[in-house]
């Protein structure tokens, strides 16, 4: 059954719509200096280059503000047409204020409700900030995080739970006041003349339960769009593994309109893993196609060969490398399904369902290698070459079943009567 995702206002960031019926969008952030526009940019573009249709940097400087310019026209020159987010803590306000240029740039403004002096009797530069977004026409995400929620707003909390007769747990009010200094930071920027449709929320924690019960609180309280993300995921898979088992209960729900992947590099790793899990993650729910999929058993005791792995290794590198060209040649391609099987207990069942499939011989069977294509065999495979007569097999099965992209489009143009 398809997911049904809750209702929310949609909110324009750049070219990229979140919330209503908009995809979920996929977002990223650079951890490179930001006043290094050179290597910020770059990072930017790679991020933008795998998939990553929002990309958040942070502006924590002066110099961080001064480099925006010189990022941008890097970005344009490079055709890398990403909006670019800016996150703010503690001197927002100021940077905002006093660089037009950057608030210019910047498509989205992320404000910390926790450290822009909100909450207090204060609160000057939450809405020197707000200001200058109604200014510009600019959204802007309030971005709550418990390692900084609103000092002011959880003290009055936990010193209303006190005076209860049977106060509630100390995390109970932590998670609530979470929830309420996203929805409260919403409601002051709207008295302060941000339009409904140009705020988004986040509640973000790093406990997978803590941040189910959150989301679900924010999500049952207003119409925003939700951008989902486990903060502070963590290291390979555990961060992996958390971040995963986070977005996918919610989204589940249908809850969630933007996601990132907060994971943390090994020194020298790759950042654009964040955002290939959050693809994985929604294509996994079949809530969005980036890519062909694998699917490849796990091998058993069937089979002691380790062939199939290298096989289905070997596919999934191709079509990994194939998919820029076969993106812009053909439509829909992302949706193809790949099945490499290790033996014939469930290698024909699996290769069936599949568009395209082959199953492997296991140990002690005949050394031959079914391939069927939609569900009927189509030839077997023997013999050295194998992986190579396979590609070419999937390499024809592609340029028969999906349309040339300017044929799809003047097909669905006609559709709908455009000449
Ligand atoms: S398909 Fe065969 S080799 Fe693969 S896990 Fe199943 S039984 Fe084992």
């Amino acid at each position: 059954m398809p997911i049904e995702r809750r209702k929310s206002v949609r909110v324009q960031i750049g070219a990229i719509g979140v919330g209503g019926n908009a995809p979920i969008a996929v977002q990223s952030m650079t951890n490179t200096d930001t006043a290094d526009a050179r290597a910020t940019a770059a990072q930017v573009i790679e991020l933008h280059q795998a998939g990553s249709e929002l990309v958040r940097i942070t502006v924590n400087t002066d110099a961080a503000a001064r480099a925006l310019p010189e990022i941008a026209a890097e970005l344009e020159r490079r055709k890398a047409r990403v909006p670019l987010i800016g996150d703010f803590h503690y001197n927002g306000h100021i940077l905002l204020t006093r660089y037009r240029e950057c608030a210019q740039i910047l498509a989205k403004y992320r404000i910390n409700p926790g450290n822009v002096g909100i909450g207090n009797q204060d609160d000057a530069n939450f809405r020197a900030m707000i200001e200058v977004a109604c200014r510009l026409g600019k959204p802007v995400r309030i971005g709550v995080n418990w390692g900084s929620l609103d000092q002011a707003l959880l003290a009055a909390m936990m010193d209303d739970n006190a005076r209860l007769p049977e106060p509630r747990p100390a995390g109970e009010v932590l998670r609530e006041a979470l929830v309420q200094s996203a929805l409260r930071s919403a409601a002051a920027a709207e008295r302060y003349g941000l339009p409904h449709d140009q705020i988004v929320l986040s509640a973000k924690v790093s406990g997978v339960p803590d941040l189910l019960t959150v989301y679900r609180q924010l999500a049952a309280a207003c119409d925003y769009p939700l951008h989902l993300g486990l903060t502070e995921a963590g290291l390979g898979l555990k961060g992996v593994a958390a971040t995963a088992a986070a977005l996918s209960i919610l989204l589940a729900e249908g809850i969630g309109d933007t996601i990132r992947a907060s994971l943390t590099p090994r020194p020298g790793g790759d950042r654009c893993e964040e955002v290939r899990l959050c693809q994985q993650v929604l294509q996994s729910l079949e809530l969005r196609s980036f890519a062909p999929q694998v699917t490849a058993c796990p091998g058993c005791g069937r089979t002691t060969s380790t062939f199939f792995q290298s096989m289905a290794e070997q596919i999934q590198t191709y079509l990994r490398e194939q998919m820029p060209v076969w993106k812009s040649r053909y439509a829909g391609v992302e949706n193809l399904r790949v099945a490499v099987m290790g033996c014939v207990v469930n290698g024909p069942g699996e290769s069936r369902h599949a568009d395209i499939g082959i199953s492997l011989p296991g140990s002690f069977e005949e050394p031959k290698a079914p391939v069927y294509v939609d569900g009927k065999l189509l030839r077997t495979l023997r013999g050295e070459g194998l992986v190579d007569e396979f590609i070419t097999i999937l390499e024809d099965y592609v340029r028969v079943r999906y349309a040339p992209r300017d044929q799809a489009a003047s097909v669905e143009a006609a559709a709908h009567g455009i000449h």
